[in-house]
């Protein structure tokens, strides 16, 4: 028996250890917030774990620049025209079904208190609109600047500006301006002022492009894409190229094989860091606390029964061994909120413990890391709906059809980074005239379920991962004996 757990140890030793990780993360981090610790102190005690996303951070660019490329120029087209039409539309019907569940668990639970029929004035102000942050999604696909675009992505800059009317110009005519403060809760001085005349002032919002940082992840897939796509028609010329970037993927793979034994020590720190810089975790209202209920039930359902179940019917193998096999990226997307940060992870996870055929992982993974975000889409359409449950504001039929598709392109927008789905959630709000600025209620317990989705976010990945190399088993079977560069494979 000794033997069989030393056996059991040495194989799952570093699954073992990033458990343990996170459970002795959480514990530490709420012990160390009875210590009363400074800001100082808590930004000192956060060091080991931004080593750990910096250290992720630093391989996406590599990871998603060689594998894509050398994934779809080691195909042939019909192969990889096949996959890549299979995986996207899996990943947009597996993203539907999401926000589907997300809606039907929003309307069984009714966090956001019960909808009365009265109409109610909408008080937001559109931050962005929809058709802006289309805009945005689609000028990312297409960077300007290549090198820009591992730091910058594009981001509508929306100002508002005062419009004042003209005032008549007859003699006698005179309007009154009034000047006002509003006062802080927490103090009282004039934070801001407004000017009341009539007629009154028009607020317009003027939107021009603008850029945010941040490495556009989805431009770099495209092109890495189209390039990779391109190499493999050029056969033998493209061929120095090819390999060079097989050899950069091995490498980088290599790179992670040695750091992931630095996660478990970074993840305590990670996540005892945001533990001690939370305001008040209990501090969550009712309502929230529903709102967070519904969304982790959500998210189980999806994650723990919907897609292990196609996996199951499409290739009849157990889910459970499967996702056994993903677990230690599971607790890496846990502990870091990122899917783009935990896809080394997710990579040496399917190749050694799945067996997936790498020039399957090499092009499901990264486009999954970009657009496929189950979790997230789940998220928009239940925090949609839950803000419009607490403004009491009747959703029809139309809005709620509105709020399943904004929120699939909202997940696709996203980037795969911490909190990514809160600023798209803009685009479904702003799609049913609700109030933007109702985001701030959600904000409280969103880094929390930003863990959780992006979790579910990386176990679509992976599942899709898995169910590709089954459905294009016999592609890959034939192709096998003719990927064309084996230089660097080990
Ligand atoms: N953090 C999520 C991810 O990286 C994106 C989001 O929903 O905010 O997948």
């Amino acid at each position: 028996l000794l033997a069989r757990g030393k056996d059991v140890c040495k194989r799952n030793g570093l699954l073992i250890l990033s458990v343990l990780s996170v459970t002795v993360g959480c514990l530490l981090g709420f012990f160390l917030r009875t210590q009363r610790l400074s800001p100082q102190e808590i930004s000192y005690f956060q060091f080991p774990g931004e080593l750990l996303m910096r250290m992720l951070k630093m391989l996406i660019l590599p990871l998603v620049v060689s594998s894509l490329i050398s994934s779809l120029a080691s195909l042939d087209a019909k192969t990889s025209s096949r996959l890549g039409i299979l995986t996207v539309a899996y990943y947009l019907w597996t993203t539907f079904v999401a926000v589907v569940v997300g809606i039907i668990m929003v309307s069984i639970i009714h966090p956001g208190g019960a909808a009365q029929k009265e109409e109610t004035e909408q008080s937001g102000k559109p931050v962005m609109s929809s058709a802006d942050a289309l805009l945005d999604l689609i000028r990312n696909m297409f960077p300007a600047n290549l090198v820009e675009a591992t730091f910058k992505q594009y981001r509508t800059k929306t100002t508002p500006v005062v419009k004042f009317p003209k005032v008549a110009s007859e003699k006698g005519s005179s309007r009154q301006i009034l000047i006002y403060g509003v006062q802080e809760e927490n103090g009282s001085h004039i934070q801001n002022f407004a000017l009341d005349l009539t007629p009154p002032p028009e607020v317009i919002y003027k939107s021009e492009p603008g850029t945010s940082d941040g490495m556009n992840v989805l431009g770099i897939v495209m092109f890495s894409a189209t390039m990779g796509i391109m190499l493999g028609r050029m056969g033998d010329s493209g061929a120095p190229l090819v390999s060079f970037c097989q050899c950069l993927n091995e490498s980088v793979m290599k790179i992670v094989a040695v750091a992931v034994w630095y996660f478990p020590f970074g993840i305590v720190f990670l996540i005892a860091g945001k533990i001690l810089e939370m305001d008040d975790p209990t501090a969550v209202g009712k309502k929230l606390g529903f709102y967070a209920v519904t969304v982790v039930c959500g998210l189980v359902v999806h994650g723990l029964f919907i897609l292990p179940l196609l996996y199951f019917f499409i290739t009849k193998k157990n889910p459970v061994v499967f996702i056994r096999g993903v677990l230690q990226a599971l607790l890496i997307a846990l502990a870091t909120s990122s899917s783009s940060a935990t896809l080394p992870i997710t990579f040496k996870c399917l190749l050694e413990n799945n067996h997936i055929d790498r020039r399957i992982a090499r092009f499901v993974l990264p486009v999954g890391a970009t657009i496929n975000m189950d979790g997230t889409a789940l998220y928009e359409a239940v925090a949609a709906i839950f803000i419009a449950q607490v403004n009491n504001y009747e959703l029809d039929f139309g809005q709620i059809v509105t709020i399943s598709i904004t929120a699939t392109a909202a997940s696709i927008g996203a980037a795969g980074i911490p909190q990514a789905g809160l600023v798209t959630m803009v685009i479904v709000l702003t799609s049913v005239g609700l109030p933007t600025d109702d985001i701030t209620l959600i904000i409280a317990v969103d880094w929390a379920l930003d863990r959780f989705r992006t979790m579910i976010n990386v176990l679509g990945d992976a599942l899709a991962a898995g169910i590709m190399a089954h459905v294009c088993r016999k592609d890959f079977a034939q192709d096998s004996g003719t990927e064309k560069l084996q230089l660097c494979e080990t």
